[in-house]
Formats: C-alpha cells, sequence, structure tokens
C-alpha cells in the first residue's frame, strides 16, 4: 500500500525534525522552502542526523535509515509540495506577515480534506486562519525542540476548527509517536510557555534579589524540580507528595498562598539583572558559535539518552 503523504513547509530547524518524525511514522514527506539552498542542506544534515542516531541504536520507527530518507524528498513549488498530502506542517520563521501570506496561499490550493497546521510557538490561531475558506480544517501542533527527542505537541484549535480537525490531528500525532495534548481554547502562550514564563519570571526575580547566584538558581531546576518532572506533573506532584490532592490542598494551601502572595509584578528583562545574568550564564557557556553548539549536542545527547530510557519503564 503507499504510504500517507504530509507536506513540510520551510525547511529550517523544526521543519527538519517534523520530516524525520514522520518518515519514521512510515509517512511520504513533501519538504518546501522558498530557498534551493535550504532544502539541499536540510536533506544532508537528515541524513547526518539519521546514520548518527542509527549508530547510536536511537533511530525512531520500524524502517531503516535508507527507508526513512526514500520517503523524504524536497520541493519549491508549493502546489505540487502539497499535492496528494493528506496534512500539511507549517514551518516557516515566526512572523505573522508571513505566514498569513502561505496559508492565504495553501487556502486557494488545499482541497476540503487536507489539515493545515502552524508549528508556531506563540501566534494565536485566531490570529493566523481568521477568514481563511478552509478555516475548519486548520489548527496550529506546536512542537517542542528539539521534536525528535522531545515529544509533546500542543493541538491549539481556532474557535473555527471542526472538531473532527482536531481529533485527526491528535490521532496523527499519536500514530507518529509524538505526545499530543489538546487545549480546550486559544490562550497567548498556550500552556508549556505559559508555565516556561512562569518559571523564567520567578527565576529572574529571585537572583534580582539576590537570593541565589544564576548558576545555582539553574541548579535548583536541573537538579531537583526537573528530575521530578521528566516523569510526573505538577498536579501529580501534589497527588504524591500527601494522600492525595485534596490532602495536599489541605495542608499545603495556607503556605502556597502565602509564598504566591510575595511573587511581584513582571520582570522587565532587562538592566542591571539582566547583565548580571548574562555575565554569569555566559561565563559557564561563552556566546560563541562552536561552544553554544557542542552545549546543544550535549543537550540532544541527554535527552535521547533520556528518551531512551522513559521507553523502557
Ligand atoms: P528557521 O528559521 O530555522 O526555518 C524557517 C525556514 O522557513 C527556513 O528554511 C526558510 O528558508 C523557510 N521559509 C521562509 N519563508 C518561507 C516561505 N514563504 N515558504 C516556505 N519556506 C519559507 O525557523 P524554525 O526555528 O524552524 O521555526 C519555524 C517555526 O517553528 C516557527 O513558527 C517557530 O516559532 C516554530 N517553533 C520553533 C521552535 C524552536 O525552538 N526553534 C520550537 C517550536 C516551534
Amino acid at each position: 500500500m503507499e504510504p500517507s503523504q504530509v507536506a513540510v513547509i520551510g525547511s529550517g530547524l523544526i521543519g527538519r525534525s517534523w520530516a524525520m518524525v514522520f518518515a519514521a511514522g512510515g509517512f511520504k514527506v513533501k519538504l518546501y522552502d522558498v530557498a534551493q539552498q535550504q532544502l539541499t542542506s536540510a536533506l544532508e544534515n537528515i541524513r547526518k542526523q539519521m546514520k548518527e542516531l542509527e549508530e547510536s541504536k536511537s533511530l525512531k520507527g520500524a524502517l531503516s535509515t535508507e527507508q526513512q530518507l526514500a520517503l523524504i524528498s524536497t520541493c519549491t513549488d508549493l502546489k505540487a509540495a502539497v499535492e496528494g498530502a493528506t496534512f500539511i506542517q507549517e514551518c516557516i520563521p515566526e512572523n505573522l506577515e508571513l505566514k498569513r501570506k502561505i496559508f492565504g496561499q495553501l487556502d486557494l490550493i488545499a482541497d476540503d480534506n487536507v489539515i493545515l497546521s502552524s508549528s508556531t510557538s506563540c501566534l494565536l490561531p485566531s490570529k493566523l486562519f481568521t477568514g481563511l475558506k478552509h478555516v475548519k480544517q486548520c489548527i496550529v501542533s506546536h512542537p517542542v525542540n528539539p521534536p525528535y527527542f522531545v515529544p509533546l505537541v500542543e493541538i491549539v484549535p481556532h474557535p473555527e476548527t471542526d472538531p473532527s480537525t482536531t481529533e485527526r490531528t491528535y490521532a496523527l500525532m499519536k500514530q507518529i509517536g509524538q505526545s499530543p495534548v489538546k487545549l480546550n481554547r486559544e490562550i497567548e502562550g498556550f500552556v508549556l510557555n505559559r508555565l516556561q514564563y512562569a518559571v523564567i519570571s520567578e527565576a529572574w526575580r529571585l537572583v534580582g534579589d539576590g537570593v541565589i547566584s544564576p548558576t545555582d538558581l539553574d541548579l535548583v531546576m536541573s537538579d531537583g524540580l526537573g528530575m521530578r518532572y521528566a516523569f510526573i506533573g505538577p498536579l501529580e506532584t501534589m497527588h504524591l507528595n500527601a494522600e492525595g490532592i485534596s490532602n495536599y490542598c489541605e495542608r499545603y494551601r495556607e503556605g502556597m498562598k502565602l509564598v504566591l502572595n510575595t511573587f511581584g509584578p513582571v520582570p522587565e528583562f532587562s538592566g542591571e539583572i539582566e547583565e548580571k545574568i548574562n555575565q554569569a550564564i555566559s561565563e559557564k557557556i561563552p556566546v560563541v558559535p562552536e561552544v553554544l553548539g557542542a552545549r546543544r549536542n550535549w543537550r540532544d545527547e541527554c535527552l535521547t539518552s533520556l528518551a531512551k530510557m522513559k521507553k523502557q519503564m
């Protein structure tokens, strides 16, 4: 049987990763970009990554590297890229005008069945899709970088998105081994970034107020909270840290409110505190492309090991 086909629009960091995830799931992938050079480097990079994953026995899916590579082709013609696709994942730069333009083009050539999905990190579906003829088929599928190793996908519908679009997107994400979550309505920052910004905001305040050093602050997460959160979320943490949620609230409700009431306004993320944090973190990891690249590779290796371990559990 001919494999189902998807189109990935934009072959940068996220587009490449989506192409690999879909190919691992056995899908035929047409990777589209406005720049031929980007497509050439994307294919080279995907081949290199897959070889490395094969060597470290971390390649996803049931197919071999060569079989997965054979599923991915590139294209600079939008119409040809989406022809025959049942799902289109947009991954172009985070710019509202640019994204509205490409969805406008896709709207003209889409049939009534294909799903038009965006990787946007923070643009609301109502900003992206309002006015499109195929708005019922539009949705945000927000991945986490790097999607190959961090499986979460936030599925965020437009107010006019048909429930069947949400369900089909959810099922597809499950099928390719990602971990989808559904938002019932759109909200600024979706859920992941709202949680992330809450943490960043308090981290900034604690360092700014001189309570803790920047590097120790990061350790609180990487050697403390983060270890737990790789396995259970904050709500299950409450449940397990007492005799259930109600018991946790009974015990800690007042204490939590007392602490939360000492949180201040939204930080400016600039000035002296920015300088202090920048200096400390740059001392540990200088802002030099090779150093940043090596640290990112190390992070991805850690995530690969963690993903493997989670799969075995
Ligand atoms: P990127 O800059 O690495 O890649 C963008 C690609 O889009 C480039 O290859 C560029 O040539 C291409 N492009 C530009 N205009 C185009 C057009 N009109 N048609 C087709 N291709 C076009 O960006 P990225 O980091 O891959 O981000 C892509 C999307 O994914 C953004 O919306 C971003 O917010 C989202 N996202 C990024 C991350 C992340 O950590 N990088 C995480 C989650 C979601």
